[in-house]
């Protein structure tokens, strides 16, 4: 068997590239080793993720998936892919041992939309419906999928060479049993969300110790979660000041060993993982989840009548990163060349991005010395955006103790995001747009002068003063790309779209 491009993976960033490249004429094969629908996570979308999809629909005629850039559309147009709305994001600050502690002033609150209403609102998809559908689709844009096929290793010559194993019909067997054969192809892409097998062939680099943001997660889907509105309301919270229902969101419970999130999807399941510092435990997982709960008596409380549909997953250091992301004959998928940490959302965004501009180098072909050029560019703006977002995130786990911190530090997030956004809308933004606008020195140059601060602010005490002070700094570093009035203490944490 052979084609011109092969991608390893089959999540919905490889399908959604093996589409655009297909649209342009190439003669793409996807390799996936599971067969859809299959559990995935990262759920939760944004934005920036819907307008670069949508960017991508309109460039390549896949008008099928238009409707997943908008809550009201993907309801109408795909009634059985299961959602939720996303409306925007929420933090909820916790202390150990103690309910919910709401106050007038909002200070352990944090809302931030991201849209104008539910119609229009972003999305937490399933996984496993929507993958499907990508699938499905990239099938009938003339994409071969092969399913149940895993790739386990790469030879790089003239041609790629990749050994497959073909996972046996029969579901009884192991798949040591199914059947081997090779593939052959002029480039491949990596979508396989890590573990590369293009390790070796190409040398790839394990780069992840250098990474400074250290987490772990555990998670799983639930039946029966209480809502945050019924809990924080009980706990005195003033929902009247919320300018979206808090629960219709990446919704952040924030505590001292990381943060919780809560993903509501409409058919009553919730996605709920804990994101943990610590560099792990021992004991069996279902007992460490019981014992963190237990601790935050207010989350315990949406938790109570709570029932997996899934067993929970416990994984090791989230953190990873592999060096170089691409050559004159392959490429990985931003999600296949590192991953940092699901605080804010970032990566279905991120994979949108590498996926546009993969695709646009592939508007060379066959001209491979001007694809060598693209992919070598592809490769210095995705490091160049990892070393941007790991202090991001990372400064944010600094300030984690404080909510008034963190809200202050989390500003050049929404700043970057929100100023991308309004690129993409108003068509003012270019091909070589950095992602959350890191490729601008200046800004780049602010968020990266406050990362370092807050790490000399949190090391000794942070009193009220320290975070007032660290506020105001904050917002006169984003003044430049701040047009909806991010960091103004008249909102009190509350910040309505605009
Ligand atoms: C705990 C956690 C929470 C997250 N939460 C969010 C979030 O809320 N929002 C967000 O935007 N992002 C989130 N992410 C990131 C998100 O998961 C990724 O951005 C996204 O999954 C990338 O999509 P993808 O299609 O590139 O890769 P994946 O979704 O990882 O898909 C890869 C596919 O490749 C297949 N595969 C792997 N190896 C092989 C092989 N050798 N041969 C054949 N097939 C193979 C796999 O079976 C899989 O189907 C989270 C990540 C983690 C770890």
């Amino acid at each position: 068997m052979r084609c011109e491009v092969a991608v390893i993976g089959g999540g919905f960033g490889g399908t959604l590239v093996a589409m655009c490249l297909a649209a342009q004429g190439r003669d793409v094969i996807v390799l996936e080793r599971e067969r859809h629908p299959r559990f995935a996570i990262g759920e939760s979308s944004t934005p920036l993720a819907n307008l670069v999809l949508e960017d991508i629909i309109r460039t390549y005629s896949l008008e099928a998936l238009l409707p997943l850039c908008r809550y009201g559309t993907w309801k109408h147009s795909y009634p059985k892919v299961r959602c939720g709305p996303k409306r925007g994001f929420s933090f909820f600050a916790h202390e150990p041992g103690r309910p919910f502690e709401a106050f007038s002033d909002h200070r352990t609150e944090l809302l931030v939309a991201a849209n104008p209403s539910q119609d229009l609102a972003d999305t937490q998809w399933l996984r496993s419906d929507v993958d499907a559908l990508f699938s499905e689709t990239a099938k009938a844009q003339g994409v071969r999928v092969l399913e149940g096929v895993s790739v386990l290793d790469a030879e790089r010559g003239r041609r790629w060479k990749l050994a497959l194993l073909q996972e046996a019909e029969d579901a009884s067997s192991t798949p040591a049993s199914g059947r081997s054969q090779s593939f052959s192809a002029d480039f491949v892409i990596d979508a396989s969300g890590g573990a590369s097998p293009l390790h070796t062939a190409v040398g790839l680099t394990d780069a992840g110790e250098s990474l400074a943001t250290r987490s772990r997660a555990i998670f799983s889907h639930f039946e029966g979660v209480e809502t945050w509105h019924t809990v924080c309301s009980a706990a005195g919270g003033n929902l009247d000041d919320h300018p979206f229902p808090a629960d219709d969101a990446a919704l952040h419970h924030m505590t001292r060993e990381g943060w919780i999130w809560m993903l509501r999807f409409d058919h009553g399941v919730t996605s709920v993982g804990a994101v943990l510092t610590d560099d792990g435990k021992s004991g069996s997982i279902e007992e460490e989840w019981k014992a963190l709960f237990e601790r935050y008596p207010s989350v315990a409380a949406q938790m109570s009548a709570a029932l997996p549909t899934r067993p929970l997953v416990r994984t090791s250091r989230l953190q990873r990163r592999l060096r170089p992301a691409a050559g004159p004959d392959w490429a990985l998928l931003p999600g296949a060349a590192y991953f940092i940490d699901p605080l804010l959302s970032p990566g279905n965004a991120h994979t949108m991005h590498g996926v546009e501009r993969l695709s646009r180098i592939f508007e060379s072909w066959p001209d491979r010395g001007a694809m060598a050029v693209g992919l070598d560019e592809y490769d210095s703006r995705l490091q160049a955006e990892v070393d941007f977002m790991d202090p991001l995130i990372h400064g944010c786990y600094l300030a984690i103790d404080s909510l008034p911190l963190l809200a202050a530090y989390t500003m050049y997030y929404f700043a970057g995001a929100i100023h991308s956004e309004e690129r993409r809308r108003d068509g003012t933004a270019e091909g070589a747009d950095g992602f959350l606008h890191s490729h601008d020195e200046a800004f780049r140059g602010r968020v990266m002068e406050a990362y370092h601060d807050l790490a000399d602010i949190t090391e000794g005490p942070v009193d009220a003063g320290v975070v007032e002070a660290f506020a105001s700094r904050v917002a006169a570093d984003i003044e430049p790309w701040n047009t909806t009035g991010l960091c103004d203490p008249e909102r009190q944490n509350m910040y309505p779209y605009k």
